[in-house]
């Protein structure tokens, strides 16, 4: 997608603070955190969002949260925690159309959330 931010930071098109890079995906920090640790994994294929994932992607959305799983590892947000986050059209708050799951860390967080 030629016109897709993400799609664009993803070809290098787009400067980001990269901390992960494979074959299928890359996690970078936000430009904007909302807490100590704020970093979003995205996949290099565009895909809108939760809801245009397809059966077909299951190991791909599968190597999302688990490459998320050791970031935030590789972070030190274990043992204290952290939180993924996925917001998913214009009720769940998706700004950016596409995929990103983000990873937040380093403080406590509140429950419910906004
Ligand atoms: P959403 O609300 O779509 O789940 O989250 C989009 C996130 O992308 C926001 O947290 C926002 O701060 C972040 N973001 C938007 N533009 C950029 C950018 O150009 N670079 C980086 N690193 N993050 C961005
Ligand atoms: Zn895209």
């Amino acid at each position: 997608m030629s016109d897709c931010l993400f799609c664009k930071i993803a070809a290098g098109e787009v400067s980001c603070t990269e901390v992960f890079s494979s074959e299928n995906l890359i996690a970078f920090r936000d430009i904007a955190p909302q807490a100590p640790t704020h970093i979003l994994v995205i996949p290099r294929m565009h895909i809108s969002g939760l809801s245009n994932l397809t059966n077909d992607q299951e190991n791909l959305a599968g190597e999302l949260l688990t490459t998320a799983v050791q970031i935030a590892a590789e972070e030190g947000l274990d043992p204290a925690g952290y939180r993924f986050v996925i917001n998913n059209g214009e009720d769940g708050g998706q700004i950016v159309a596409h995929l990103h799951l983000h990873i937040l860390g380093g403080r406590p967080m509140a429950w419910p959330p906004g």
